[in-house]
């Protein structure tokens, strides 16, 4: 693999040249394989899908189709299990309204907003008692997961890779203990996807979400995978056109899984857009990408520890970088970095019960992807130090 290669397919890096673009935990840059496709389906194939008799009608569906079965083999599921949805955050709310289960629910105290504000309301509504697992280390804890996890647990929700800390949490642990309790794990997989082979079936999770956004694709387009049985069991979201068998004045009868949950008119260019994404990515190779993202994570965090006055908050095999320094708000590192043309993100990341409990306001994080090369950490870690220099008086 070769990011310097890579980078020449990115349009964006040839109109802003001095960009290094190191926020790529909050959305990655597009192709112009990606931008090519969807202008090719606005061009060549747009039509609404499901519905129309003509060839157009049915080249459009095709499309949407194919990618909908791009996306079921990238996680090894079948087209049936794939709903499409705007994003993770609309595919977590998805599920905490049409999903029922006995049990209480297991959260993260390092959940993102949009992995924890869903359940929260539902545990509230329904008179759920709520249970955080602690962080250790920038991952979930084994030793909470044993503590918390017991026979009163109807859901685990809980993230493959934290937006925060870059780490892996021990997701094996959690399903094999939640599936002993017989209670339902979904897995935010909003920062694995970019990075990660994910097969739901040796997971073993019942649901997955992701957003099309962070792997190459385009905004607006994201995946809720559910197992079959469980994704049929369930009410529908929205309803509306597209999503029923039949409807009289005074009864309805739903689709189908997964058009029960696609009400309205799709994102279908943006469906086609993540599928060409997720074509890129197998073409670069996910192992790759993430050995890659995760060296350069490291040198990063290499670099930022020799730097006084900072705390590195990820652990060493991350594959981004979340740090505090004494001598600098987060903000502020941000905006000097941003004068050397070096974009990072600081703050709380959406995830502030995380930082109220590190006792912070927020971090600065720098999250590398495929076409990220060794000068832009170096670019980014002078900048550090030119901050520090700035600063520290
Ligand atoms: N979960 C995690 C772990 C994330 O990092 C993000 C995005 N920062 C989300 C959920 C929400 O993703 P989206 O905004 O695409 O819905």
């Amino acid at each position: 693999m070769n990011p310097r290669e890579i980078r020449e397919d990115f349009p964006i890096f040839q109109e802003r040249e001095n960009l290094t673009y190191l926020d790529n935990a909050a959305t990655s840059q597009k192709p112009e394989k990606v931008i090519q496709a969807i202008q090719d389906f606005y061009r060549k194939n747009n039509s609404n899908v499901g519905r129309g008799l003509y060839e157009l009608a049915n080249d459009a569906t095709q499309e949407y189709r194919r990618a909908r079965k791009t996306v079921a083999d990238f996680i090894n599921a079948s087209t049936n299990e794939i709903v499409f949805v705007r994003n993770t955050t609309e595919a977590e709310n998805l599920l905490a309204h049409s999903l029922d289960f006995e049990g209480d629910i297991v959260l993260s105290e390092m959940a993102h907003h949009s992995e924890q504000l869903p359940w929260r309301r539902k545990a509230e509504k329904e008179d759920k008692k709520l249970k955080y697992l602690e962080t250790e280390n920038g991952r979930i804890s084994v030793d909470s997961v044993k503590e918390k996890i017991d026979e009163d647990t109807g859901l685990v929700a809980v993230s493959h890779i934290s937006n925060v800390f870059g780490a892996e949490n021990p997701i094996e642990e959690i399903v094999e203990l939640a599936h002993e309790h017989n209670a339902l794990v979904v897995l935010d997989a909003a920062q694995s996807a970019p990075h990660k082979i994910l097969d739901v079936k040796s997971l073993d999770i019942d649901f997955m979400c992701f957003s099309g956004h962070k792997m190459l694709g385009p905004s607006n387009i994201g995946v809720l995978y559910g197992r079959r049985n469980l994704l049929q069991d369930m009410r529908p979201y929205q309803v509306g056109g597209g999503m029923i068998k039949s409807v009289q004045k005074d009864s309805v009868e739903y689709a189908d899984a997964p058009e029960k949950f696609e009400a309205g008119t799709e994102n279908v260019a943006g469906a086609v857009g993540m599928a060409a994404a997720i074509e890129y990515l197998e073409e670069v190779g996910l192992e790759n990408i993430y050995q890659h993202d995760k060296e350069l994570a490291g040198m990063m965090i290499e670099g930022l520890e020799e730097i006084d006055g900072v705390e590195v908050l990820s652990p060493n095999d991350a594959s981004l970088v979340s740090f505090t320094a004494d001598w600098a708000h987060p903000h502020d590192i941000a905006e000097v970095l941003n004068q050397h043309g070096v974009a990072v993100r600081a703050g709380n990341h959406c995830a502030q019960p995380q930082m109220e409990e590190l006792g912070i306001t927020g971090t600065t994080r720098a999250s590398p992807y495929l076409y990220n090369t060794e000068e832009d950490v170096e670019k980014f870690l002078d900048a550090v130090k030119e901050v520090k220099e700035t600063f520290d008086v």
